[in-house]
């Protein structure tokens, strides 16, 4: 799509495309005040930032979190952390973050252009308590996927020409180094699937020879406004925002063919061990269960292929006979079979709407974590199986 080049920068051709008025970042105003160009190209190497991305924009963090995000989920949160000090300096628990929040994007640490702004490239979810965290248990969604270290400066490690697809978003985070996203046209809930597609694409896409930090779902990037003050780079270098067109998205499978990828194989996650079936110690649905005091004997019976749980069933209360016999959880389906003449035909979306109206459970943030199980479980043991294992009325 896009055509790359990777132009070794002169003064004299910077200044030759720079008109009167013209916003012109920090290189080119050092190229104006540079002796004459006789020499130019031996000695004033400036940027191998495409000639395209020269004329830096302006946005609000505001503008970038509601054009990454355009596709944020019920109940998941943007992520993001903000501190004034040069990173090596800092307390490590700046890099523990906040959701993001309206009253956050209307003014506070995170839009102040002097601080290291960071966002995170997926959404989270609230824990049982509430407390929204970057973990991979309270993932809901990834939504960008990123390139780092873009550019020919002191870290970048992947030239320009390596780029295929139009960035959403370009951001010169140090002088000649920039972070490039590509946003996602729909969220991504598949967390195995998209680090399997950014490490494809870090390794074969963009041949980096060493890990550039893109990897890994909890990941940070740069936000448009904002500082960053590493030590190495001596005086603090401004971001330069220099593209924003969140008008263009991808769906991982356009990355995958655009760059010609071919995906690893699915891998078990490393807490689960191979052959360990998805068990009732692991299933965040009947965890809830028990917390609210539904599970009757705690008895994990077999199902044949399956196992479950005899659980009081939540509409118990609607039952003719009030009986609490007849109900059960399967374990890894998030969801009850009930026997009552009342439930007959429930499936897990009644299950699902129950547990919410009627508990208060957030039951997006268990599904995610059950799908994320569940892909751990499809590795081990083969789709063929999974569907045996889990039922047939499990899922969305
Ligand atoms: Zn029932």
């Amino acid at each position: 799509m896009a055509n790359f080049k990777a132009p070794t920068e002169t003064v004299t051709s910077v200044n030759a495309r720079r008109g009167a008025g013209h916003n012109a970042p920090n290189e080119a105003v050092k190229a104006e005040v540079a002796p004459p160009a006789t020499n130019a190209t031996a000695v004033y190497h400036m940027t191998s930032i495409p000639e395209k991305y020269r004329t830096p924009v302006s946005i609000t963090n505001k503008e970038f979190v509601d054009g990454v995000f355009h596709d944020l989920g019920p109940e998941a949160h943007a992520y993001y952390t903000s501190f004034p000090e040069p990173p090596e300096d800092a307390n490590p628990g700046v890099w523990m973050g906040a959701p993001i929040t309206a009253r956050l994007l209307r003014g506070s640490r995170f839009t102040r252009p002097e601080n290291n702004n960071y966002y995170v490239v997926s959404s989270f979810y609230a824990d049982a308590d509430g407390r929204v965290r970057r973990r991979q248990a309270q993932f809901a969604a990834a939504h960008t996927i990123c390139t780092d270290d873009l550019g020919a400066g002191m870290s970048a490690k992947i030239p320009w020409s390596a780029v295929k697809l139009e960035p959403s978003y370009v951001i010169e985070t140090s002088p000649d180094n920039c972070q490039a996203g590509m946003i996602l046209k729909a969220r991504c809930e598949d967390a195995d699937y998209y680090n399997r597609v950014v490490d494809a694409l870090v390794y074969q896409g963009l041949a980096a020879e060493n890990d550039p930090g893109m990897k890994s779902v909890s990941r940070y990037m740069r936000a448009p406004v904002g500082t960053n003050s590493k030590k190495k780079y001596g005086t603090p270098h401004q971001h330069v925002l220099r593209s924003w067109r969140p008008e263009l998205r991808y769906t991982p499978e356009e990355i995958v063919r655009a760059y010609e990828l071919v995906l690893a194989p699915a891998k078990p996650e490393q807490q689960f061990r191979a052959s360990v079936k998805l068990t009732a110690a692991d299933d965040p649905y009947l965890q809830v269960l028990s917390d609210l005091g539904l599970v009757l004997t705690g008895e994990i019976r077999s199902g044949g292929s399956f196992q479950m749980v005899d659980v009081r069933c939540v509409d118990a209360d609607e039952h003719t006979d009030r009986a609490e016999e007849g109900c059960v959880y399967i374990v890894g389906g998030g969801t009850l079979v009930c026997h009552h003449g009342h439930c007959i035909g429930k499936r897990s979306r009644e299950f699902r709407e129950t547990l919410r109206e009627k508990y208060g459970v957030n039951t997006d943030a268990l599904d995610a974590e059950l799908r994320l199980a569940r892909h751990a479980i499809a590795r081990q043991i083969g789709t063929d199986n999974l569907a045996a294992l889990i039922g047939t009325g499990a899922g969305q």
